[in-house]
């Protein structure tokens, strides 16, 4: 027997010194440069809380689209910001119609298999009404050509009504 009892195993393989310019009178880790490679399948779950953006989650939930103001400078940040990033002031809670316009997109037709989405999928930039900054999401219901998709169109949040995976995919874009 031998390395076949290893099932995952993809290789053994000698790995270079890759500071061999600073090993002039020989590699120090040369009894360590036999290397195996296994393919490892983790599956983790985490508790992962969600903090002062909370609200912004909750609210989708509701159907709502809420964001955040600064009480210092007034200005309303497309994605909720618990502190201001142009004054540091601490904002407050304001709901915005949902409705916006498409600034900018991208179309990608290879996403990571952990994504779970369809492709193409549509990333959509968009400047929401009643905002002063761009909210970035997916872009969903274009009809049967990304063709269909321009700048400047009229986009409106929709609102999930079956249970999501993650609170981010309670919401997406849509043409209004
Ligand atoms: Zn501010």
């Amino acid at each position: 027997m031998g390395l076949e009892l290893i099932k995952n195993l993809l290789e053994v393989y000698k790995a270079e010194d890759p500071m061999a310019f600073q090993h002039p009178d020989g590699d120090p880790w040369e009894e360590f440069r036999e290397v195996m490679r296994i393919e490892w399948k983790m599956d983790f779950t985490y508790r992962h809380v969600l903090g002062k953006y909370s609200k912004f989650f909750i609210e989708l939930a509701n159907g709502k689209f809420v964001t955040t103001k600064c009480k210092k400078c007034g200005k309303v940040w497309g994605i909720p910001r618990p502190m201001c990033a142009d004054c540091l002031g601490i904002t407050t809670w304001v709901e915005l119609p949902g409705t916006g316009t498409l600034t900018s997109y991208s179309v990608s037709n290879f996403v990571p298999a952990f994504m779970k989405v369809e492709t193409p999928y549509v990333l959509a930039v968009v400047k929401m009404d009643g905002a002063d900054t761009h909210f970035t999401h997916q872009l969903r219901n274009w009809g049967d050509s990304v063709d269909n998709i321009k700048t400047g169109m009229p986009v409106k949040v929709a609102y999930a009504t079956e249970p999501v995976e993650h609170p981010m995919l309670l919401m997406w874009f849509e043409p209004a």
